[in-house]
C-alpha cells in the first residue's frame, strides 16, 4: 500500500496511510511516498483501569516482527482495521489491526 513518509537525515520520523502536514515536522524533514506491505493482524480490546471508575480501551495484538503482545490505544473514531506501529519495533513493524471486543 501507499504510505506517506517523513524522514530526517535518513531516519524515519513518521509513516501514515493519511497525508501528513509538513508544519508538524522539523524544517529539515523530507516528505515522500513509499509502497510497503502492511500485514493485517487480529486484535482484541482490553479495558484498562484508569482509576476513578474510568476504563480505557486498548487493542492487544501480536506483533508479527518481534512476536510479542503489543497494545495501542483505541479512540472512539478509530477505523477497523486500525493502522498501528509496534512499541518495540517502531517504524520497522507496521500493521493493520482488525479488532473486536
Ligand atoms: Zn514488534
Amino acid at each position: 500500500m501507499k504510505l506517506y513518509r517523513v524522514t530526517d537525515e535518513g531516519r524515519t520520523l513518521y509513516l501514515s496511510p493519511e497525508p501528513v502536514t509538513a508544519d508538524d515536522f522539523p524544517p529539515s524533514s523530507v516528505f515522500d511516498e513509499v509502497q510497503l506491505e502492511v500485514p493485517v493482524v487480529d486484535g482484541v480490546i482490553h479495558y484498562w483501569d484508569g482509576g476513578g471508575g474510568k476504563s480505557y480501551p486498548h487493542i492487544h495484538y501480536l506483533c508479527p516482527r518481534c512476536t510479542k503482545v503489543q497494545n495501542t490505544d483505541l479512540y472512539p473514531d478509530d477505523p477497523n482495521p486500525r493502522f498501528a506501529i509496534c512499541d518495540a519495533c517502531a517504524w520497522d513493524s507496521l500493521v493493520w489491526i482488525r479488532w473486536k471486543h
